[in-house]
């Protein structure tokens, strides 16, 4: 089977799409067959017992244990690889899965941790009840100031932890001024690129250490997978790939196949993405029951101008308040008719939900209004559908609130 130059080759093609369709793949194929098959497979056998020996002894490269590789996850591996910019690439059973192992994998007893304020909950609720039994601490900082975070470091300290556009205020912090800070005192930068995908921002190329995913958003693209992934040079994959297989938190190789498909169409439903994100926060801020829009595109925006210097697109998240209480504001949920009401983001399908009723329902009233989640906060992870459509829907439900 002839062989064509794969997209990592330093001559080869550089473009997003390209490297979303071939990435990761055209070196890998078995057979005439255009795609990458599922290895649905537990375990890889040896011809004899030398090759048991030529395997153990890091003579061949091949598989032997379905908890330490699949050829399915290394196409998908190799496209995020070249996706984000990194080494290596290594996938996780969910994004969850991602960020608590590498806390697990990275943190010694005793250290110092950093993280923001506008961290996705699962994760604080991780740092809370179970870092906090290896001695870890954290301490919590606004998102995107990198004045306090300077001033949070200390010399056991080892992560700055940070989402970036952070959910749902869409925060965006100055990664290369953070990896400035960080670096000087010897801390490693880990961003949880989920909200901007590597087509908008590439948070290795400005000085980040590792990037996680939870590729069940906007990488996978089509609300029918969950997948976790770090990106990042050799050295850091390593670790979290050796720990991944001691924790067990690996993904199914259909999955893994379901996301490789999806990464696929991403440079195309990220451009839509962001151009439904733009279009709607313009149309909404300018919307009279609207009382103020999250969307870093948006001059209005704090951290408009380091998302505009640093981001290539703002995503498909645009978060806003209606002029409207509680009720009313369900009202509205109830009228829209092609966002469906429901958690998650980054697919082709609209969604739409009030945080308060959603991941922040176990607080109280005071709690959530400390955080700035309000009765009338509504976040809207837009899809691929058609701008001018989803405008209507948004006005005619207004109206019916
Ligand atoms: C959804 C999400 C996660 C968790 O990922 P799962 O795939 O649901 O485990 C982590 N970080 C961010 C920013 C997310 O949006």
């Amino acid at each position: 089977m002839s062989q064509r130059r794969p997209p990592s080759d330093p001559e080869g093609p550089k473009g997003d799409s390209t490297r979303s369709v071939h990435g990761g793949e055209r070196d890998r194929r078995l057979s005439d067959a255009i795609t990458v098959p599922i290895y649905q497979t537990s375990t890889y056998t040896f011809g004899d017992s030398a090759q048991v020996r030529a395997y153990q002894e890091g003579r061949t490269t091949r598989d032997e244990y379905g908890r330490y590789g699949n050829p399915t996850w290394r196409a998908v591996e190799s496209k995020l690889a070249e996706l984000e910019g990194g080494d290596d690439a290594v996938l996780f059973a969910s994004g969850m899965c991602a960020a608590t192992t590498l806390f697990l994998a990275m943190l010694p007893q005793g250290s110092h941790l950093v993280v923001t304020s506008d961290c996705y909950r699962r994760t604080r609720q991780f740092i809370r009840q179970y870092l906090t039994k290896l001695g870890v601490e954290t301490t919590v900082i606004e998102p995107a100031d990198t004045q306090k975070l300077a001033e949070a470091l200390r010399p056991e300290t080892r992560l700055f932890f940070t989402e970036s556009p952070t959910n749902p205020y869409l925060r965006v912090t100055d990664v290369a001024e953070a990896a400035r800070v960080c670096h000087a005192r010897g801390v490693q930068v880990v961003i949880d690129s989920t909200f901007a995908s590597p087509i908008n921002h590439r948070a290795l190329a400005d000085g980040a250490d590792l990037v996680i995913h939870s590729a069940t958003k906007y990488l996978g693209g089509h609300n029918d997978l969950l997948a976790g992934a770090a990106v990042g040079p050799a050295d850091n994959i390593k670790l979290l790939r050796d720990a991944v297989g001691v924790l067990g938190g690996v993904l199914d190789a259909h999955a893994a196949w379901l996301l490789l498909r999806g990464l696929k169409t991403l440079s195309l439903r990220m451009a839509r993405h962001n151009e439904n994100g733009i279009r709607v926060a313009a149309w909404l801020e300018a919307h009279p029951k609207v009382r103020r829009v999250c969307y870093p595109g948006l001059a209005s925006h704090p951290d408009h101008a380091v998302a505009a210097r640093t981001m290539r697109g703002f995503g498909g998240v645009v978060t806003f308040e209606l002029d409207a209480d509680f009720d009313a504001t369900q009202r509205f949920l109830d009228a829209v008719r092609i966002p469906y009401i429901g958690p998650s983001l980054g697919g082709v399908e609209s969604l739409i939900e009030m945080p308060a009723t959603m991941s922040y329902w176990d607080l109280s009233r005071d709690e959530r209004y400390a955080l700035g989640i309000t009765d009338s906060l509504v976040r809207l992870s837009l899809g691929v559908e058609d701008t001018d459509d989803l405008i209507a829907d948004l006005e005619q439900a207004i109206a019916a609130a």
